[in-house]
């Protein structure tokens, strides 16, 4: 039987497995699907984890469960050998390793933080991309509480009670709108802090909040979060970082024990480290059908994947586009197999949306339409609860947002990830490590 494997279980690997089970007929073909988590992480909704407004299962659904008729390993992608048709994945649990051949594979591995090789910044700073980070963050930051709330040198405190975010794009944008909210809500359990201690700074490299928005709804979104205390700095690219803070190009210091690092992705390492062709960042170039050109059977889709667009350029790596791709990956695949064929992907844009915390938001949608504060907000809201996979998800969702209404944020320090907490660049990434 033909083997397809599909590698992740993000948004571009779910949709594209869904249709193939669809598409394909019994017997035709077996799918396998591998990635290293067994949930798909709902990222447009990550940045309410670390706030508190969202509990962490609630914006992951298990790949098992939305799996109808494929085969799921859950394991690490180490390397493939593309003669002999054959990817060797290292198993989650015990690293025992497994060849899985295949006749098509699909390459759906996303991205990771870029730091960019600024010094000191992949040490000292959390990223924020998968739900481990979300958690990490949520933390680390309560420890920051705990301990502003007990010492009485000023300086610490102060640095202590500052956040940092860097990255004016929509995960950071987003992230210290939530923080507002997390702050007011959590201040009062903290008697010796002052409300008006605590600082949010958040820094983009770049002239605007949201580039990618109309300049108008970038000014929107500093005028937003500044009336929420947040101290917006623009134009102003990191130069390092250390354990005390973060260096600015033009010699600024922001002072502070927790720095959020937003500002870039990209690809996969290991899709950089295969000998097929890659291009911006290390994504693998693709043709407009999906597949990668002199490689028979093989194809790529999402962060991972360079797509060209008929207007000129690749398509930005965005979920939008992923769950996109997806299915039209998968029905050339089926195209491939009967001699059927081939489908360009086109796709345009249906908008991007953010929310700046506080009820307000900012949206600008396909046709030039933009919105702003509450409408916006709801719009947000509506549309990505519809979108998070599963019925039950979308239940809790509503739940947690309800309760979020009326009652303050949840301040447990749950340390759950505390254990083996070094990562590649040899930091400790326990919470409150180093503060
Ligand atoms: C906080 C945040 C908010 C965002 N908000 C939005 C938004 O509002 N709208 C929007 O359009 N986009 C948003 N994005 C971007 C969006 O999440 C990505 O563009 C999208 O996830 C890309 O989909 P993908 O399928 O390519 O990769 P992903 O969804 O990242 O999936 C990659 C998969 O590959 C697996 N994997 C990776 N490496 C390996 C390996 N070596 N072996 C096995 N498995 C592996 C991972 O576990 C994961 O399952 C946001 C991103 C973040 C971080």
């Amino acid at each position: 039987m033909t083997r397809i494997l599909i590698l992740g279980g993000g948004f571009g690997a779910m949709a594209a497995t869904r249709k193939l089970e669809r598409l394909l007929r019994p017997g035709e073909a077996e799918i396998t699907v591998v990635s290293y988590e067994n949930f798909t992480v709902f990222t447009p909704m990550l940045p309410e984890v670390p706030s508190g407004n969202l509990e962490p299962r609630h914006v992951v659904t298990p790949i098992r469960a939305q799996l109808r008729r494929s085969r799921f390993v859950l394991g690490r992608v180490v390397g493939v050998d593309f003669a002999t048709r054959i990817v060797e994945v290292d198993h989650a649990i015990d690293g025992s390793r497994y060849r899985l051949g295949y006749d098509h594979v699909v390459f759906a591995l996303g991205s990771v933080t870029s730091t960019f090789n600024l010094p000191g910044v992949a040490e000292r700073s959390y990223p924020l991309k998968g739900l481990e980070d979300a958690e990490r963050i949520r933390n680390h930051a309560l420890a920051c509480f705990e301990l502003a709330d007990v010492t009485e040198d000023e300086e610490k405190r102060r640095r202590l009670l500052t956040f940092a975010i860097v990255g004016g794009g929509f995960t950071g944008v987003e992230a210290a709108g939530e923080f507002t909210d997390f702050f007011r809500s959590i201040a009062r359990f903290y008697r010796a802090v002052d409300r008006r201690e605590i600082s949010l700074v958040l820094v983009e490299a770049g002239p605007q909040l949201l580039p990618d928005l109309p300049p108008a709804m970038g000014e929107y979104s500093v005028r937003a979060l500044e009336r929420r205390g947040v101290r917006v700095l623009l134009n102003a690219p990191v130069a390092a970082a250390d354990k005390d803070g973060l260096s600015l190009k033009d010699g600024t210091r922001v002072e502070t024990s927790t720095l959020i690092w937003s500002a870039g992705v990209k690809p996969s390492p290991l899709v950089a480290s295969l000998p097929i062709g890659t291009g911006r960042g290390g994504a693998i170039v693709v043709q407009r059908d999906l597949s990668v050109a002199d490689y028979p059977g093989v194809w790529a889709i999402g962060d991972c994947a360079q797509v060209p667009s008929p207007a000129g350029g690749w398509y930005p790596p965005t979920a939008q586009h992923a769950i996109r791709e997806g299915p039209v990956v998968a029905r050339n695949i089926v195209s491939a197999l009967r001699g059927l064929p081939m489908q360009p992907f086109r796709y345009e844009a249906l908008g991007m949306m953010a929310s700046l915390g506080g009820r307000r938001g900012v949206a600008g949608l396909r046709g030039g339409y933009v919105l702003t504060g509450f409408l916006a907000w709801l719009l947000w809201r509506t549309y990505y609860l519809l979108r998070l996979p599963g019925l039950d998800r979308q239940v809790r969702v509503a739940l947690d947002w309800t309760l979020g209404l009326i009652f303050p944020r949840d301040i447990s320090e749950l340390r759950l990830y505390t254990e083996s907490d070094r990562d590649a660049t040899g930091a400790d990434r326990r919470p409150g490590a180093g503060l």
